[in-house]
């Protein structure tokens, strides 16, 4: 990492750290000095990820959309896209909620087809992890690339329990998990 990464690294802390009036947006306690902490994209990046469009990516990363959480909230958060009821219920100062529905409104549509696109591969596999083949709830479950080969898109996409996204992100093991529940073979 360069020099300028790193400026723009803690540039994005401060800003996560001052929407958050140094409080975690997941659980609302402060978040003490020897506490780790993380950046939050309330506006998930997945959005970008499958939709990919700079202005999106854009607005996801932008000052506006960051938060500060607790590296614990974070692994046992929700998957969830959010919503005006979502935002609406930060407990932030309200010229923050301001700023982040702005960029709400701004990538409302894409939003949209990111959820109706996570949605339907929910549905696809009956509301079931694709690995462990588990019931999960669609603000439980992680879209995911079946094939890392290809671009993201609908056609490429599995749903999967947060346990096994976490295995997933190892390619060896995400590829076995494929070729034995044949999802390739589709
Ligand atoms: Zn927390
Ligand atoms: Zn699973």
């Amino acid at each position: 990492m360069g020099e300028y990464t790193v400026i723009v690294l803690s540039n994005k802390r401060k800003a996560a750290h001052q929407n958050s009036n140094g409080i975690c947006i997941l659980c609302n306690k402060p978040i003490l000095s020897h506490e780790k902490w993380s950046v939050e994209h309330f506006i998930p990046r997945a959005i970008y990820k499958w939709i990919p469009k700079p202005e999106i990516e854009w607005q996801v990363e932008s000052d506006a959309n960051l938060f500060a959480v607790h590296m614990d909230c974070n692994l046992n958060k929700n998957a969830e896209i959010p919503t005006v009821r979502t935002i609406n219920a930060l407990r932030v100062a309200p010229s923050v909620k301001e700023k982040l529905l702005l960029v709400y409104w701004a990538i409302y549509d894409d939003i949209e087809a990111y959820r109706s696109m996570k949605q339907s591969v929910w549905a696809k596999q009956n509301g079931a992890c694709a690995f462990c083949e588990k019931a999960i709830r669609l603000t439980k479950a992680t879209l995911r690339r079946i094939d890392n080969r290809f671009e993201r898109s609908r056609e490429n996409a599995m749903c999967l329990c947060f346990h096994c996204s976490l295995r997933a992100a190892r390619p060896a093991h995400k590829q076995k998990m494929v070729n034995r529940k044949r999802l390739l073979s589709k």
